[in-house]
């Protein structure tokens, strides 16, 4: 089964399924990542660049800053939710991305 997957108002919002799953402006904390120094950033979500689908996780590169240093940065591909009986079930984005 394949799910539409598609940004919407100029990477302002991940879309699943024709319905806006994700949007830009969540802080997402990053343990694991190449945008800045800092161990752990406090990525503030500005826009979503690229979107995909692995298997029935839905990724997706957002662009933004870390709030804690200033720098500005795409994250790489990193999972948003996953695709079940067609409509996404968002990931916990404050414990998923720590560790
Ligand atoms: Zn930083």
């Amino acid at each position: 089964m394949t799910v539409p997957l598609c940004t919407l108002d100029d990477g302002a919002w991940v879309s699943v399924n024709n319905s806006r799953v994700v949007g830009a402006g969540d802080l997402w904390l990053l343990a694991d990542h190449d945008v800045c120094d800092c161990e752990k950033a406090d990525f503030l979500v500005e826009a979503f660049a690229e979107v995909g689908a692995d298997g029935r996780h839905v990724e997706t590169r957002a662009a933004g800053r870390c709030i804690a240093c200033g720098t500005e940065g795409v994250t790489d591909w990193l999972p948003v939710g996953r695709i079940r009986e067609g409509t996404l079930r968002p990931v916990a984005f404050e414990s998923l991305h720590t560790g």
